[in-house]
């Protein structure tokens, strides 16, 4: 990787028509990717990226000195931010707090100008909150699983969900593992989507035991699959599909049809100069469809069973 050095200049117009300052800074510094190449990233995936993000609340990491200086996971809004939409949610303890959400291509520029690299939403929409519309199953990779062992794993995963009835989409996460995600139309209140993300992982887990565990302590991981059921809850959030990471090689979440998944070779097989290329080759979204699909929780814990 790396980039040529070009003229300094003050700042730049985002393709959104949004003030980047500093868009020489190089955030990414092992590889020389700049502030303004997260801009021109975003705008270049933009299209694909907006459906996965507006109208959600989205938590954002950010580093506003690049990935080498600290970096912070913010939930709430974040006092300048003129384009974006913000509402006041409750939180966990009851309190209220302002929440951040994606309006469309301005928003997501502006959140780079601050400093923004990497995009969390909730499950659900600004408009229902209480109402989850994806379940996400998060594959976790213990240190020594070899990657067919993971595509094994979101292979069976899609298979017990049609079992179920239930359709799934995949995606990379642009880290270690894998995320299989539901989409759930109508919406299901928070607890059930909790209670039956939990039971279905530990139900795969009992049959799997060798391949997969489903509880949170890291004690017994080594070896296997961690299937991380705590993104389903009412303010949990997962990665975008389309953000960057802010890790080295500025990898990317992408999402991938299941007959993609055989020729995949790593969570992190995509990343800011590649995943465009790839958007701008394809004809259709890889999750085409998602947003017909009908289906509910509704008599899933008796299915389990
Ligand atoms: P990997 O494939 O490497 O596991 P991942 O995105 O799935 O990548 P996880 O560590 O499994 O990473 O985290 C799952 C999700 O938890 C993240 O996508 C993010 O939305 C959320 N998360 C991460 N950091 C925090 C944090 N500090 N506070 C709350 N939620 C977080
Ligand atoms: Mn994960
Ligand atoms: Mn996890």
């Amino acid at each position: 990787a790396g980039r040529k050095p070009s003229a300094s200049k003050p700042s730049s117009r985002g393709s959104a028509g949004i003030e980047i300052t500093h868009p020489d800074r190089v955030v990414f510094p092992d590889d020389g990717y700049t502030k303004q190449d997260v801009a021109d990233y975003y705008a270049s995936i933009m299209k694909w990226f907006l459906p996965g993000v507006v109208h959600r609340p989205t938590s954002v990491i950010r580093c506003p000195e690049g990935t080498a200086k600290a970096c912070f996971f913010q939930k709430h809004m974040i006092q300048g931010l003129k384009h974006v939409g913000s509402a006041e949610l409750k939180e966990e303890s009851g309190a209220l707090a302002t929440y951040i959400y994606p309006l469309d291509a301005d928003s997501v520029i502006e959140l780079v100008q601050f400093g923004v690299l990497e995009f969390h939403p909730w499950g659900s929409t600004i408009a229902q909150p209480d109402l989850a519309d994806r379940v996400v199953f998060d594959l976790d990779p213990g240190d020594d699983v070899a990657w067919p062992r993971v595509v094994a794993a979101a292979r069976l995963m899609r298979k017990l969900l049609a079992q179920l009835g239930l359709e799934s989409f995949l995606r990379t996460t642009g880290g270690k593992g894998l995320h299989v995600v539901v989409p759930l139309n109508p919406g299901c209140a928070w607890p059930q989507v909790k209670d039956f993300a939990q039971a279905f992982a530990a139900t795969v887990a009992q049959a799997h035991p060798l391949e997969f565990i489903a509880t949170a302590t890291k004690a017994q991981r080594g070896g296997k699959i961690y299937l991380d059921y705590l993104r389903n809850s009412r303010g949990a959030t997962s990665v975008a599909s389309y953000s960057l990471r802010a890790r080295s090689g500025a990898p990317v979440a992408m999402p991938l049809r299941w007959s993609e998944l055989g020729k995949l070779r790593s969570g992190r097989d995509f990343d800011i100069r590649s995943a465009p290329k790839r958007m701008a080759r394809l004809r259709s979204d890889p999750w085409v469809g998602i947003d017909d699909v009908r289906q509910d929780l509704n008599n899933m814990t008796r299915k389990l069973r």
